[in-house]
């Protein structure tokens, strides 16, 4: 089902353009269009000097799409710095071209100085928050003779953007509201299934005229633009940084391959149980977000077990601590489980050819005694193996095999270990740190090295492990085996494993 705006037309997908020049702008321009702009917003604050008519003239004559006009002052984050007057002056004469569909005026300028000719789009920026006042700022918007409200500001966090969304339901007249930053990038990806007036999308990554402005291939190809609708289902990765994450590329494109009516959206949350917690509050007093599911990464995995709460939680995630997906069904009810667990065992007993019950008694030793290692200890030990741990800092590791009933020694030691199975749970390997590995060799015992590492996918650790004739086990398959238990857990349906773990070594190659 296609989503219209309050008009009956179709979320417009807008370009703005920031060239300096009138030749540029207008090259800049066939350029959006190949991209699959639907609209243009030509940004006449960027040009320098000024437009007089017969640039303005050279570059709207003959637009190849239709036009948004904006020429932005200083005081509204814009770029232009002259005379009120003359800026106005500029716009109206802007606004004749018949291609310019709609002309950008500041909610600030009298009504009595906003140009005549064609419609208006009402605008209110805020670079340093959210307005108190932002449902005010809807309604004055609304009352007044523009034909479409804008209005973008800046949120501390996720929760704070979901205000622009509310904003688009709230307004009786076609609104593009929007957050700003990395916080409201979702607000950005959404704006299609909360029926916007349009979006903003750059020419390509560093032609942002907002900060958080995601590019037109970015929302046509990775955010699944044609495909959003208002019956879409929204999942997202929360974690802090994330911007690296590749998750929103794995399961977007499974959706894709799928035909699955989701969309995957990155959500940074500063660490802490009370931003988690807020974003979680915030998203399920919305269910018109539709929001089904979640990754979880590092910090948040334990605030995730903590508000799931044990009772809903897979009692392996509850052992090891820490929830890395979050289900969330039709009333609402949440379940949280640990793919990270399922994820390693089922890479390792896939490779070893075993059910997960045949890691009894096998002895295994694993390397590092962080995250990594907690899960896949525990996930050990449920099925029996006899780990021991081996770490730098000797304490951590004893303090892990307390907990979890095996042995410890420190990192220096394992190159003397007698175990079959080798699991490296350390950095060390992992780019740039490429030549670095955990151990300096492998003694004769092991004959399974399962590195989860994986960039690079092969890792020094591996390189040693192949040459030894061990059976190789990339981080990698832990990697698309946690990803494709997430989307099975939420779609229930299979998981086109191949595009996604294409998606991850198309990524690794970059
Ligand atoms: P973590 O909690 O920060 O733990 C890091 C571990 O690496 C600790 O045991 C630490 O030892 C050890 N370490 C770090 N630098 C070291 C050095 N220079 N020399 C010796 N030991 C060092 O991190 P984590 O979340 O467990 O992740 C660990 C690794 O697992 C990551 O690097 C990642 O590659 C891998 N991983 C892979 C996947 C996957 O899906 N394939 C998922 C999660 C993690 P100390 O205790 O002495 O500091």
């Amino acid at each position: 089902m296609s989503v219209m705006d309050k008009t009956g037309h179709p979320t417009r997908l807008i370009c703005p353009l920031t060239a300096s020049s009138v030749e540029e702008m207008r090259a800049e321009m066939i350029a959006a269009v190949a991209e699959g702009a639907e609209m243009v917003e030509c940004r006449l604050d960027y040009l320098t000097p000024p437009p007089d008519d017969e640039q303005l003239a050279d570059l709207l004559s003959n637009a190849p799409c239709a036009v948004l006009i904006t020429c932005r002052p200083r005081r509204e984050g814009g770029r232009f710095s002259g005379e009120e007057h003359h800026r106005l002056a500029i716009l109206a004469a802007a606004a004749k071209f018949p291609r310019v569909e709609i002309t950008d005026v500041e909610l600030d300028v009298p009504p009595e100085d906003r140009p005549a000719t064609g419609p208006i789009l009402l605008s209110h920026h805020d670079f340093q928050g959210c307005p108190a006042d932002l449902d005010d700022i809807g309604r004055a918007m609304d009352a007044s003779e523009a034909a479409v409200n804008k209005i973008a500001f800046t949120p501390a966090g996720p929760d704070g953007a979901l205000r622009a969304l509310d904003v688009i339901r709230a307004c009786k007249k076609p609104t593009l509201a929007l957050a700003m930053g990395e916080a409201g990038v979702l607000t950005r990806i959404l704006a299609k299934k909360f029926g916007a007036w349009g979006m903003f999308a750059s020419l390509h990554a560093g032609k942002e005229s907002a900060p958080g402005q995601l590019s037109l291939a970015e929302m046509k190809h990775l955010y699944r633009w044609e495909a959003v609708n208002d019956q879409t289902r929204v999942y997202g990765v929360i974690g802090c940084p994330i911007a690296h994450s590749m998750s929103p590329a794995i399961h977007n494109a499974a959706f894709e391959a799928t035909g699955f009516n989701g969309v995957y959206v990155p959500l940074r949350i500063e660490p802490g149980p009370k931003s988690f917690n807020a974003f979680l509050d915030a998203a399920r007093a919305r269910p018109e977000l539709d929001l089904r599911g979640l990754s979880v990464t590092i910090p948040h995995k334990e605030n995730a077990l903590a508000y799931v709460g044990a009772d809903h939680c897979d009692a392996l995630a509850v052992r090891i601590g820490a929830v890395n997906t979050i289900t969330i069904d039709e009333a609402g009810s949440l379940r949280g489980d640990n793919t990270d667990y399922a994820g390693a065992i089922d890479a390792l007993c896939e490779a070893m050819n075993i059910p997960r019950e045949g890691l009894a008694r096998r002895r295994v030793a694993v390397l590092g005694a962080g995250g990594a290692s907690r899960a896949i200890v525990a996930a050990l030990r449920h099925y029996n193996a006899e780990v021991t741990l081996y770490n730098r800092t000797l304490s951590r590791a004893e303090a892990l095999a307390e907990e979890f009933g095996c042995s410890a020694a420190a990192l220096s030691k394992a190159d003397r270990t007698e175990a079959q199975i080798v699991v490296n749970c350390t950095a060390l390997g992992m780019h740039p740190n490429v030549e670095t590995s955990p151990v300096s060799r492998l003694s004769p015992s092991v004959r399974v090295v399962f590195d989860t590492v994986y960039n690079p996918l092969e890792t020094r650790l591996l390189a040693m492990a192949n040459s030894a004739g061990c059976l190789c086990v990339s981080g990698l398959d832990m990697f698309v085996n946690q990803a494709v238990a997430q989307f099975e857990r939420w779609t229930n349906l299979p998981a086109p494993r191949d595009v996604m773990r294409d998606v991850v070594r198309g990524r690794l190659h970059e």
